[in-house]
């Protein structure tokens, strides 16, 4: 597959989709009917059904009878982090094994020329960042994962959660699942917004953002606080007419979900012929500039908010635009507090 149909690739080996990236059309003003129809299959596949499908699996075969999770015991919770670091681990595997340990697809739609394997740095648990990555999400990631997995599922089984059933209620429950993805962009983009705050930042997100190149295991490479923050999107349903499926799909949306935007390739190759779109970039522009693209650009926020980058020339002036203004305003504060101080 040739990418330099799709993309161009700079002397450092980076290579930029032609495409800018794109908000979803969903919430454009006026409404742009065409667009919306153009663009709906993308908000089911591959990536929705796939977390959807886990959750419904959960429910089947993994989740406890609701009689054994009306009183927490070590068994069934320690089950369920069994299973969680296992799907984790195939999953987010999975990706790293094609893409990063077998490359089977070279360097082809990778946003950073470099592996992170090439690159040794201080900033990492054994100067290595897979190691790093691992570590975290196995450590603090699957455990606050399924702690709140498990909180929620005895919430349930005790009734102090509002729990429809899909037989009576299907169209309110339906609503529910479509609002899923949208919940999370909301939620993300607040939390998101609050830990680059310049202390929460330093204390905080700054673990996941030592992955400037990042790849699958940065997914969930966070510190135990955004882990907390960042999977306490399932919270929403203590409050929310819904379901315990919909929780874990809430839930898989963050979890497995963390893995399409922090991939590193803008299309994975499958067999010769199709590709599958990450929709990566913004995120990977956000790892690589930090102050951009707080969002996944399924509600506009970023844009609202005039912090939106697409990848393109006209981003990229709009932000270093944004910069100049910021370090104006902070110059004529110091200069302001300076003038405060000597008429003192
Ligand atoms: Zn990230
Ligand atoms: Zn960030």
């Amino acid at each position: 597959m040739d990418d330099l149909k799709f993309g161009t690739r700079n002397k450092r080996g980076d290579w930029a989709p032609n495409q800018p990236a794109e908000t979803a059309p969903l919430f454009a003003f006026p409404p742009r009917l065409m667009a919306i129809l153009k663009w709906l299959p993308h908000y089911f596949f591959p990536w929705n059904a796939l977390f959807a499908a886990s959750s419904v699996a959960y429910w089947a075969w993994v989740i406890p009878p609701v009689e054994t999770m009306k009183t927490f015991g070590i068994g069934w919770v320690a089950w369920l982090y069994a299973v969680n670091a296992i799907c984790v681990l195939l999953f987010y595997g999975a990706f790293e094994l094609h893409l990063y340990v077998l490359k089977r697809q070279e360097k082809r739609f990778k946003y950073n020329g470099k592996f992170p394997s090439e690159q040794k740095s201080k900033a990492f648990w054994f100067e290595s960042q897979n190691i790093d990555n691992i570590l975290r999400t196995f450590l603090s990631g699957v455990t606050i994962w399924t702690a709140i997995e498990a909180a929620m599922l005895w919430t349930y089984a005790n009734g102090y959660a509002p729990w429809l059933s899909f037989a009576e209620h299907p169209w309110t429950l339906a609503i529910v699942a479509l609002t899923v993805p949208v919940i999370h962009e909301f939620h993300f983009f607040c939390i998101h917004r609050l830990i680059h705050t310049p202390i929460l930042y330093k204390w905080v997100h700054s673990v996941h953002h030592n992955s400037v190149n990042p790849s699958p295991w940065s997914s969930l490479s966070m510190h135990p606080v955004e882990h907390l923050l960042y999977l306490g999107t399932a919270f929403y349903h203590l409050i929310l007419p819904s379901n315990p499926i919909l929780m874990l799909y809430q839930l898989h949306y963050a979890g497995f979900g963390a893995i399409p935007g922090h991939v590193g390739f803008d299309k994975v190759e499958i067999g010769a012929e199709k590709l599958v779109d990450s929709h990566a970039y913004a995120h990977y522009l956000h790892h690589k500039y930090f102050e951009v693209n707080y969002g996944d650009a399924l509600i506009p926020l970023d844009k609202w908010f005039g912090t939106w980058h697409d990848g393109s020339p006209e981003g990229e002036a709009r932000m270093q635009e944004r910069y100049i203004r910021r370090k104006e305003k902070l110059a004529a504060r110091r200069a302001g507090m300076e003038v405060k101080g000597a008429t003192e």
